[in-house]
This record gives C-alpha cells, sequence and structure tokens, in this order.
C-alpha cells in the first residue's frame, strides 16, 4: 500500500500565493512512486493548480464539495464539477461538521458523490476531547465511520481512505494536545476491527488508514510507524513549505 502524505490548506493562500508554493513544492519533489503526495488548496484554486501541477509527482484534493451533480444550490460546487481537476475529496473534516454543522447522513451523501464521480474521498472521522473523556471514543468512531460509509456499496470500499483525526489532537482547537503513538494505535485497530466486521477482513486491510492531528517533521517519523498508519493528513505544517517538504522526506526513509 502507499504511504499517503495529505496536506489541507484549509481557508489560506491567495490563487496567487498558492500557486507560488506548489511551484516550490514541485520543484522539491522527486518522483516518488511508493508516497503519494496530496495537497487540498481552497475550491477557488483548483483549477488553475490543476493545470500547474506534475501529476506524476503529486495530486490535488477538495477540502469539500456538495452532494447533488447539479440543480439550484445556490453557492455550491459538485463532484462533478471537480472531476479532472482533483483526484481526492477531503470529506467530514471536523471543523466542517463542528463549525459548519455537517452530519453523519450529509458526510454519508458526499462520499456517494465523491465515489460516483470517480474521486476519492478522504473520510474525516474523530472524537472531541469532552468524548474521550466520557469514555465515549470507541461509540462516536463507530457512528462516523460506518454512518460516512452508510451510502458506499461493499464493492466500493477499497475506493475509500479513512483519516483518523481526534478533534483534541488538530492545531486549530484551543489548547490542542498532541496524541501519543499508543493512542493513535488503539483508534486505528479499532477502525480495522469495525471494518472487518462489517465488511470483511479482506476488504478492511485494502482500506488506507491516515493519522491527522497537529503533525510536524519532529513527529511524523513516530506516527508513521504506528502500525496500521498509511499516512498522515496535515493541515498547519503543510503551509510551511520546509516542513511539508521535510515530512515527505521522513516518509520515504520510514518506508525503507
Ligand atoms: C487538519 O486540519 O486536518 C489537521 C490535522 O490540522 P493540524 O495538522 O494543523 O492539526
Amino acid at each position: 500500500m502507499k504511504t499517503y502524505i495529505v496536506g489541507n490548506w484549509k481557508l489560506n493562500f491567495t490563487v496567487g500565493e498558492a500557486s507560488i508554493y506548489l511551484h516550490k513544492l514541485l520543484k522539491t519533489l522527486p518522483n516518488y512512486r511508493d508516497i503519494e503526495i496530496v495537497a487540498a488548496p481552497s475550491t477557488v484554486a483548483l483549477q488553475p493548480l490543476s493545470l500547474q501541477i506534475d501529476r506524476h509527482k503529486m495530486k490535488l484534493a477538495a477540502q469539500n464539495a456538495f452532494y447533488r451533480d447539479y440543480g439550484a444550490f445556490t453557492g455550491e460546487t459538485s463532484f462533478t464539477q471537480l472531476r479532472g481537476l482533483v483526484d481526492y475529496a477531503i470529506i467530514g473534516h471536523s471543523e466542517r461538521r463542528y463549525i459548519l454543522g455537517e452530519d453523519d447522513k450529509t458526510v454519508a451523501k458526499k462520499v456517494a458523490a465523491a465515489i460516483r464521480n470517480k474521486l476519492t474521498p478522504i473520510l474525516c472521522i474523530g472524537e472531541t476531547e469532552s468524548e474521550r473523556a466520557f469514555g465515549e471514543t470507541a461509540d462516536v468512531i463507530r457512528d462516523q465511520l460506518l454512518g460516512g460509509l452508510s451510502e458506499v456499496a461493499d464493492d466500493d470500499l477499497d475506493k475509500v481512505i479513512i483519516a483518523y483525526e481526534p478533534v483534541w489532537a488538530i492545531s486549530s482547537g484551543k489548547g490542542a494536545k498532541l496524541a501519543t503513538p499508543d493512542e493513535i494505535s488503539e483508534v486505528v485497530k479499532l477502525i480495522r476491527k469495525i471494518l472487518g466486521e462489517t465488511y470483511g477482513t479482506k476488504l478492511a486491510e485494502q482500506v488506507p488508514v491516515l493519522f491527522g492531528g497537529s503533525v510536524n517533521a519532529s513527529n511524523a517519523g513516530a506516527y508513521l510507524t504506528v502500525p496500521g498508519v498509511n499516512g498522515l493528513l496535515i493541515g498547519g505544517a503543510s503551509l510551511i513549505l520546509n516542513e511539508f517538504a521535510d515530512i515527505i522526506e521522513i516518509a520515504k526513509r520510514v518506508r525503507v
């Protein structure tokens, strides 16, 4: 399985800044066959950046899109419109769940819409600090995982990527804490157990599971060696070119 290094730029960079960043990043990147490097810029930058990237070196992801393909949905962008521009779509990020009110039903429709449009959904799941404190982590993970996949046909499970992102570890949250490799390992095992029980172990093993939450060049190596973790979803550190490039180098070293 490939190692995925995904940068989520969130609401940062103008189109011009994004283009300059990408230009510099592409210059630092050799063609790593085993490492899938992905950047998720703002929707407005996707079209120009899709003309600029070298798809042998890296791919683009949307940070979000709407679940209907076309119609009277003012202000929305559909996965259909993103076809040809991106290969991946981040879906159900905690900022969309908790700031923009996305629930599991909406997330499920978006995951299905991405697959329908031949884009790979990166389904984000993760518990909040209080859910963890109240011992609800396993229930939240199960609900978000099976809820988000509820409109995916069993045959399509191998088209999905899961990102475990404990909300309390995401750097935008107040007082974010670093997750320990043991904490991550426990939840990643649980994710694979739930997938195995629901879809069969063979299919479950094919699903890449990423970790995200305050990843940087100092902790990336430790996180990438957690059993069952197939890559990283990186917010803040992906905005700093040298840091992101270092993380890619670490991923390369960890693989050999
Ligand atoms: C994220 O937003 O997906 C994320 C993991 O952010 P950060 O790396 O900044 O914690």
